[in-house]
């Protein structure tokens, strides 16, 4: 099953739970347009190279579609739809008022340079720019892209469109119309659903050791924030292989180690730090199935799946990677116990913070970064009590829970066009 039949597999099997109408579940199986483009790039030494790039938008109903831009060697169409489908539960989840949708280009962005970078992204926009738009199709930061990047895009956007549309596209550089506070949005988002979760189950951070798998943009915030809330960062690693210390990490040392050397293998082993703190470098796979009370996978999806399910021992997984686990292992966990925060909710402070950047462009008028964290944790802690509370009363798991707030809001939108009943006289 790849990823996308999996995560159609799960709205279909959630959905009927939810008690939404078949027909809403069935109109949520399709896309609603994709485009698929070839983007030319002259390389610095002259030569021509081609690179295939995507946008799909799944689902308007609730607004102008909204998903981020992976730059990215295993990016495939499959995938681009099942993160768009994503987007669309996810911006549903914490109610705000847009529809999912997402791009991708196949590309190890690492090989390319700075100019050829951004002659990359400038030709994405090329390709992509009657599709989207700010009231139409929002684009933003993904995996391996960033500020910069989306700077280019939008100042691209402006010259196609001659005007200037700092709402065509978030995650901007703040010079260009970018959000405060939207660089650690997704980590912070995290964090708030994690505490709010610790609460309610009573647990202490002191007592609470956490594996992190993927030391990118979100899951560095996020440990940085749980480590100065008292919680022991015990695992972190990366692309390269993971680190492993039952005392804990410095988080701080851990990224500006990362910003050196472009890796954490090796970390603590050379420079003034190396003696403080033993650790092992372990794999990727190891860190997953490590014991400690919080794991968050933060990196590519499937990688938890029922080849190594009966090994996971974390009773408490936070999915800040978009679809880490694999739907047909989601009974597996949730009979043993095994607590999910879902992606849909652990991972939308992102777009939650997107869109006030899009709010603040519209208003010509800049936050000041308390009112964007304070309108943060307002949104996350009502979407997760919404959730908790379907939780509680129906005893359906955290993903099922919010699979079904965001369901249910769909189905309004979507009905208030008219239901087979009404359109019957029924009624
Ligand atoms: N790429 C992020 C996500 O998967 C953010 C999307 C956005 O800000 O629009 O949620």
């Amino acid at each position: 099953m790849n990823v996308l039949e999996d995560a159609l597999a799960r709205v279909e099997r959630l959905g009927a739970e939810a008690g939404v109408r078949p027909a809403v579940v069935a109109g949520l199986q399709h896309p609603r347009e994709c485009l698929i483009a070839t983007l030319p790039l002259r390389m610095d030494d002259g030569s021509t190279r081609h690179f295939t790039g995507y946008r799909c938008r799944w689902n308007s109903a609730l607004g102008p579609t909204k998903g981020g831009i992976r730059f990215h060697p295993q990016v495939s169409l499959e995938e681009v739809q099942a993160l768009a489908l994503w987007m669309t539960i996810k911006c549903a989840v914490v109610s705000i008022p847009y529809g999912g949708a997402k791009g991708g280009v196949v590309v190890d962005p690492k090989e390319l340079s700075p100019l050829e970078l951004e002659r990359l992204a400038r030709a994405y926009m090329r390709a992509m720019a009657d599709m989207v738009g700010p009231d139409r199709d929002i684009p933003a930061p993904d995996m391996y892209t960033n500020a910069r990047i989306m700077g280019w895009m939008a100042d691209e956007y402006n010259m196609i469109h001659r005007r200037r549309a700092p709402g065509v596209i978030t995650g901007k550089p703040i010079s260009q119309g970018g959000s405060l506070g939207r660089d650690e949005a997704t980590g912070r988002g995290a964090f708030l659903a994690i505490e709010r979760l610790a609460e309610r189950l009573e647990r202490k951070p002191e007592a609470t050791r956490v594996a992190i798998q993927g030391f990118g943009n979100a899951g560095y915030h996020l440990a940085r924030l749980l480590q100065r809330a008292g919680y022991r960062i015990v695992a972190v690693s990366d692309s390269k292989g993971a680190i492993y210390s039952n005392k804990g990490f410095d988080v701080e040392s851990l990224y500006q180690h990362k910003q050196e050397t472009r890796k954490l293998r090796g970390v603590y082993c050379e420079g003034s730090v190396c003696e403080l703190v033993d650790h092992e470098q372990i794999s990727n796979e190891e860190l997953l199935e490590l014991d400690v009370e919080l794991l968050v996978p933060a990196a590519l999806e499937g990688v938890i799946h029922a080849g190594n399910v009966e090994r996971i021992k974390a009773p408490i997984i936070a999915e800040v990677a978009n679809g880490p686990i694999h739907g047909d292992v989601d009974d597996a966990l949730e009979e043993r116990g095994i607590r999910v925060l879902p992606d849909v909710l652990v991972n939308a402070g992102g777009v939650t913070v997107s869109y006030f950047e899009w709010v603040q462009n519209r208003q010509g008028y800049p936050w000041t970064l308390d009112e964007v964290r304070t309108r943060l944790a307002d949104v996350m802690a009502r979407a997760f009590d919404s959730i908790w509370e379907i939780h509680e009363q129906e005893g359906r798991s955290l993903r099922a829970s919010a699979y079904t707030v965001a369901m249910r809001r769909l189905a309004t939108a979507i009905e208030s066009q008219g239901t087979r009943e009404y359109f019957r006289g029924e009624d």
